[in-house]
């Protein structure tokens, strides 16, 4: 933990020092709190248009670092001297909640990725959404870095489905799992940065690196997609362009609520082992409530399991905070299942 902790506050300062670079090819500001735009010399956008070619944040959830770790590292290449990198548009980069990941939890008063496109600003994440907003509002492309709290055995883009975004998602890296959903939005409480920038004319996406951590594997996954982002930018992702898609393709198959008529002293205990992409069987036993077992209603493989041990449990509850979701099941589908037939 402590280690974490360490890692979590240098790869922060990193990010912090790139603030203070002076760079003869690029100019450094910080339009907002934690974050960097970085406008190519002899490129003047114009204010108030979609400036931004391409944005990305990192550790929107606090507790999911490893993305700023990769924003860091590409960082690093495009500013090394022997760089081969080339910037054609201006680019930004923002640490989503820079409060919460300090503290390495995922949110201080409210989770920040169903906080977009609120009216109150009431939380400190609110607040951020707000700051955040702006940059969302400036940019075409947008890429949102996020870990997974249990393992998974591959990274993957998650978003709400639109074609420009599956499109996009295809190019930035056409052998990763893309899970999309349509229909409601992802949850009730407030948008997702996703869906806050396709519902503002941008195009965006999330990509889970993997679980929470530092995992060098994770972060290249993370680096190879920011480079081919930054790549892109001034072009139609896909445009002309014959991408051999090889990721699988998935949508909620069937999500299975928090058991939510617990008696006294009763708690939910989620059968040990359940990780993201593993398979359950329709009828398997994956949870059970004091006596009553929880089913999966279809076969399929599991997405963001929710573990919380019994005392956690009892804390959510007598705040009324306890999660709406127990798990979540994916099933495959194939392009021609997407609501506009690609
Ligand atoms: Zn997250």
């Amino acid at each position: 933990m402590q280690h974490l902790a360490s890692n979590i506050a240098h790869e922060l300062a990193k990010f912090r020092r790139f603030a203070a670079i002076h760079n003869p090819k690029i100019k450094v500001t910080s339009p907002i709190p934690d974050s960097l735009l970085l406008t190519p010399a002899g490129v003047s956008p114009t204010p108030g248009a979609k400036d931004i070619g391409f944005t990305c944040f990192a550790a929107v959830h606090g507790n999911e670092p490893g993305g700023l770790a990769a924003v860091n590292q590409y960082l690093e290449s495009l500013f090394s001297a022997a760089s081969p990198l080339k910037l054609t548009g201006q680019i930004a980069f923002a640490v989503g909640n820079p409060k919460a990941l300090a503290g390495t939890k995922r949110f201080v008063d409210r989770d920040l990725n169903r906080s977009f496109g609120r009216l109150g600003a009431d939380t400190y994440e609110e607040q951020r959404a707000k700051e955040l907003e702006v940059l969302l509002l400036r940019s075409r492309y947008f890429l949102d870095l996020h870990q997974t709290k249990e393992p998974s055995d591959r990274a993957f883009f998650i978003f709400p489905y639109l074609k420009q975004s599956y499109q996009y998602a295809r190019t930035l890296n056409p052998a990763l799992t893309i899970i999309t959903h349509w229909g409601k939005g992802f949850s009730e409480e407030g948008q997702c940065s996703d869906e806050f920038i396709n519902k503002k004319g941008g195009v965006g996406v999330t990509l889970e690196l993997g679980q929470g951590g530092f995992d060098q594997t994770m972060i290249d996954c993370g680096v190879r997609a920011i480079a081919k982002a930054v790549a892109l930018i001034g072009s139609e992702p896909n445009a002309g362009a014959t991408v051999t898609v090889t990721g699988e393709l998935y949508t909620w198959g069937a999500i299975l609520p928090w058991p939510s008529a617990t008696k006294a002293g009763e708690v939910v205990v989620l059968k040990a082992g359940l990780t993201n992409f593993c398979s359950v069987n329709p009828h398997e036993e994956v949870a059970h409530v004091g006596g009553s077992p929880v089913k999966a209603p279809i076969k399929g493989k599991i997405l963001f399991p929710k573990y919380l041990a019994p005392e956690e449990q009892a804390k959510l509850k007598a705040k009324g905070a306890l999660p709406t979701e127990l798990i979540r099941i994916l099933k495959p589908i194939t392009e021609q299942d997407l609501p506009d037939h690609l």
